[in-house]
């Protein structure tokens, strides 16, 4: 049920706003304009169903890494988890009753990609267009498309001439049917530790390709009992303390996980070391699964049951590099065909955060991909110069590596209905911030990121091409926040009718 039908503060052609991708941050975002009376927006999806990562990743396993007390809207806090790590279906449902409660069905217009944006300085507004060529326009866009979307095929020699099923782990091909296969898994990543230990015990044999191994801890994860969710659909107060608390024990943890500190990482290290011995009895099998970079460099893996996969007879860990793929087999360097009715790729995602996601065109033609030439900035991740009006939702420097991303999304909605509302208040034409604040601020993340772990020597998604770090926010997500939800007008340049 719409919850609110109250009359629209501006008609969509007064004030037109476009979100662009209908995942967790273009949910959000819509429920805080509705909260705010503002029903002029309409929220552009190219897939054809809400939920982003939760709509795409639904392997055998996939589950959030981040407790889902913490991992929902705190606006709309859910009494209901099934588990305290929620499996993909069930954020992908939690997601879906979101759109139906706050009636943004007709707000959607799904399997519409915007494929270009152009900035008119005349009118104070985008014109996008649409993959069927439409031109949409709008004062404000709300940029929403997420940062890990796009699958990362490998290019590995003689992928092409592979005759058997191949798919990526966010692309699973649930036609087949893995029973009884051969399968290959390449990659040993979040989403490897999740599939790995769901697909072992179904399968007649399952490979697994490691490249570089990871630092795994382990998963405090619970089924809710229906008692359980009972008493915290009644005293809501339990849910929030149960959300503050995870929240919290997440940032404490924080430092052993993004600052480059020996001390620090040995603690996690140990932890992580411990849990290889409890799960792993063979030492030749514990030395491969040994990681040999700091504790947190990579993204941490959280799994009750990925190393201990490897001790099914079923299960083989490879760790000589893949030379070629072949028409059934995988090749490694040492001469030996591992052959596989299927091949899984867990290899990850080209990062969506270093580049535009398509053609944007700001003040005096600009692209951004050319500002972000020298890798991606924005002001709190989110604004950028010369492209007014504009607000990315997880830009640059903006993601966590150690709690809930929804954390630092629900800081950059409140960022960008500060600069709505003050759009709409005072018949602004334009709202941009002003280069000298966001070079400032970026110098300043930048000089922080040599404390983190991230650049201490390992190779990870974090990272672009030159070594530098324009994907994490180097802190504590509190830190972010506090900084990052009050839009704060001094900071931005006007331009009025
Ligand atoms: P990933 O962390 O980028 O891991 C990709 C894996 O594939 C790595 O082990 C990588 O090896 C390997 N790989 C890539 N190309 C290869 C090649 N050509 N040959 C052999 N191995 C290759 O990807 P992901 O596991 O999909 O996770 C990506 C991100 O998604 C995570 O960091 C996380 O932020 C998010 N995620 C979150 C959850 C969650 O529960 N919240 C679950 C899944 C994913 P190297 O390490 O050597 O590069």
């Amino acid at each position: 049920m719409n919850r609110h039908a109250s009359a629209p503060v501006h008609s969509e052609s007064e004030f037109p706003i476009v979100i662009i991708g209908a995942g967790f941050a273009g949910i959000g975002m819509a429920v805080e304009l509705l909260k705010a009376g503002i029903r002029s927006f309409r929220i552009f999806e190219r897939a054809s169903e809400i939920g982003g990562t939760w709509r795409d990743n639904t392997y055998p396993g996939a589950a959030c890494d981040v407790p889902s007390h913490v991992y929902s809207f705190s606006f709309e806090p859910n009494p209901n988890w099934s588990r305290a790590f929620a499996e993909s279906w069930e954020i992908q449902d939690y997601l879906l009753g979101v759109v139906e409660k706050w009636g943004l069905r007709s707000h959607l217009q799904l399997g519409t990609e915007i494929v270009e944006a152009r900035w008119d300085g005349v009118a104070g507004a985008w014109t996008l267009t649409t993959d069927d060529e439409q031109s949409v326009v709008a004062r404000v866009v709300l940029s929403g498309v997420g940062g890990l979307v796009d699958p990362s095929l490998p290019d590995i020699k003689g992928i092409q001439s592979y005759t058997g099923e191949i798919f990526h782990t966010a692309r699973w091909n649930h036609d087949f049917d893995i029973a009884g296969k051969k399968v290959a898994v390449i990659g040993t990543g979040a989403s490897a530790v999740q599939v790995v230990p769901s697909v072992a015990p179904q399968v007649e044999k399952l490979t697994v390709f490691q490249r570089t191994a990871g630092w795994v801890m382990p998963k405090p994860d619970k089924l809710y009992s229906e008692q359980a969710k009972r008493r915290l659909a009644r005293h809501p107060m339990l849910l929030r303390a149960s959300r503050f608390l995870k929240y919290w024990l997440s940032e404490i943890m924080g430092p052993m996980i993004f600052l480059d500190s020996k001390r620090l990482s040995a603690i996690g290290e140990k932890g992580s070391l411990a849990h290889l011995h409890a799960q792993v009895k063979d030492p030749e099998l514990r030395r491969k699964l040994t990681p040999k970079f700091q504790f947190g460099c990579k993204r941490i893996l959280i799994s009750d049951d990925f190393w201990a996969s490897f001790e099914r007879d079923n299960v083989n860990l490879v760790t000589d590099p893949i030379e070629e793929i072949r028409s059934n087999a995988i090749e490694t360097r040492d001469g030996a065909l591992h052959e596989c009715d299927a091949i899984v790729l867990a290899t990850g995602f080209a990062l969506g955060l270093a580049s535009a996601p398509f053609p944007i065109f700001g003040r005096g033609g600009k692209a951004l991909d050319d500002v972000w030439a020298d890798g991606a900035v924005a002001y709190k991740g989110m604004t950028v110069a010369g492209f007014p009006n504009w607000f990315i939702m997880m830009g640059p420097n903006t993601g966590p590596g150690h709690t809930s991303v929804l954390v630092y999304t629900e800081a950059q909605i409140a960022h960008a209905m500060g600069a709505i509302k003050r759009m709409m208040a005072d018949n602004l034409k334009s709202v941009e911030i002003k280069q000298a604040v966001q070079d400032d601020y970026n110098a300043g993340i930048q000089g922080r990121m040599k404390h983190m772990v991230w650049t201490s020597g390992c190779n990870s998604w974090y990272l672009s091409s030159d070594g530098s770090n324009h994907s994490l926010y180097p802190g504590f997500a509190a830190e972010y926040v506090l900084r990052a939800r009050h839009w704060n007008a001094s900071d931005y340049e006007f331009a009025s009718f």
